[in-house]
């Protein structure tokens, strides 16, 4: 058994960009920048209101002032200001040449003969400067940023509509089991439906990457070498789910090594998902995940996700935070780091989902997070802090 930061270092070890290509900005939601994007322009582009309301000198705050155009967004102001005048200017518009000082519409009042007059001190200029946000030229996003939809306004707003992102890796995904039928399919006798297979797919695709399902191998060697024969030619990570353990049945590893991957490990201290099980060969990385549904998820986040992230090129962040038990927490046995599903409450306290084992997935299901309780540790007591990840 190889401790999981061990495991995890070996994972990210094996890792390689696959490429680089262009997308299209309507495209790029979740992909990782390959390039840094620069501002084509100033922004904001001109001094603009920051309000509805009028443009004057700082010095005629005090006075009735004549109201000598309105600008609304988009216009360009045709007068500019002298004494004793003002604009009517619209939030975002351009302020008029002589103005440095925008009173916003509520402060103020139209008297009898329409001139304008201030009713409260104002506090704040109100006008956003030329160039105060971005300087033409300045970066404003880096390479190796994951493109989300605020990255999508500033991608918009400096007019890159075209851009470089890191390919993404093609995952192929196998489920292993004389037991599984599809989804879709009505379960007889000792059957059970296939979970773990869909669950890994949605995995990947909310990791942003490709997700490719292979389909159900059977549970002899014949079907897993030729399926994952198959899925190496196709993909650049093949993952399968099932038949990493001690049974009679489980030839993962087996069918693994006859297509020329070596095992680097197939045996983590940690619960669940102690067989889970990787291999690498001709460039290809091989994962044996664990049959039940909660121990391959959980080792999904482990060490799958990271090794995506990075193949993206995008650097490394591991969602961890300390949070205060809610209840004590007892167990017996603690060689292995344990991996609990739990749930973090609204009074910033996290305690542990009712969990019956690894194929208990409605357990994940109402779940927000997870609590690392670590080797040589069988009590934690109320109020003490736990590592917490959010799901
Ligand atoms: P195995 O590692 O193949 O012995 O599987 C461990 C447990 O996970 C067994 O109870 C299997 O029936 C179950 N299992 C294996 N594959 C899946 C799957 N794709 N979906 C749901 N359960 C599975
Ligand atoms: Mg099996």
């Amino acid at each position: 058994m190889i401790s999981l930061e061990n495991a995890l270092n070996v994972v990210l070890e094996s890792s390689f960009i696959i490429g680089i290509e262009e997308v299209s900005i309507l495209n790029s939601l979740n992909r990782v920048l390959a390039e840094d994007i620069k501002s084509d322009m100033n922004m904001p582009p001109f001094d603009k209101s920051a309000m509805d309301g009028y443009a004057c000198k700082s010095s005629d705050l005090k006075f009735a002032l004549e109201m000598v155009e309105t600008i609304p967004a988009g216009k360009f102001p045709e007068k500019s200001i002298s004494d004793k005048q003002c604009a009517k200017i619209m939030t975002g518009a351009k302020i008029p040449e002589g103005a440095d000082f925008v009173v916003m519409v509520e402060h103020s009042e139209v008297l009898s003969d329409g001139r304008i007059k201030f009713t409260k001190e104002p506090l704040n200029k109100n006008i956003c400067y030329l160039g105060e946000d971005v300087k033409e030229n300045e970066i404003v996003l880096t390479k190796g940023t994951l493109i989300q939809p605020q990255h999508i306004a500033i991608l918009s707003a400096v007019g890159c509509v075209k851009f470089n992102v890191y390919k993404q890796p093609k995952i192929g995904i196998i489920a292993t089991g004389d037991e599984l039928v599809e989804p879709y399919e009505k379960p007889i006798k000792s059957q059970i439906r296939n979970s773990n297979g869909y669950q890994m797919l949605a995995q990947v695709q909310n990791a942003g990457a490709i997700a490719n399902y292979m389909g159900i191998a059977k549970d002899n060697i014949e079907d897993s070498v030729s399926l994952i024969s198959k899925a190496l030619e196709e993909n650049d990570i093949i993952m399968l789910s099932g038949g990493v353990s001690m049974g009679d049945f489980d030839f993962v590893g087996v069918a693994l090594e006859k297509n020329g991957i070596k095992i680097l490990f197939d045996s983590i201290a940690v619960q669940p998902g102690k067989p889970t099980t990787f291999g690498v060969g001709n460039n290809k990385i091989c994962f044996g995940m664990p049959g039940n549904p909660v121990s391959s998820f959980i080792q999904f986040d482990l060490l799958v996700k990271p090794l995506i992230q990075k193949m993206m090129g995008l650097s490394l962040c591991y969602n961890c935070m300390k949070l205060p038990l809610k209840k004590d927490f007892r167990r017996k046995k603690t060689e292995r780091l344990a991996i609990i599903p739990a749930n973090i409450n609204s009074d910033g306290t996290v305690e542990p989902t009712e969990y019956h084992g690894s194929a208990h997935i409605f357990a994940l299901g109402y779940s927000n997070s997870i609590i690392f309780v670590p080797i040589g540790i069988n009590e934690i007591k109320a109020g003490e802090l736990v590592d917490v990840r959010q799901l």
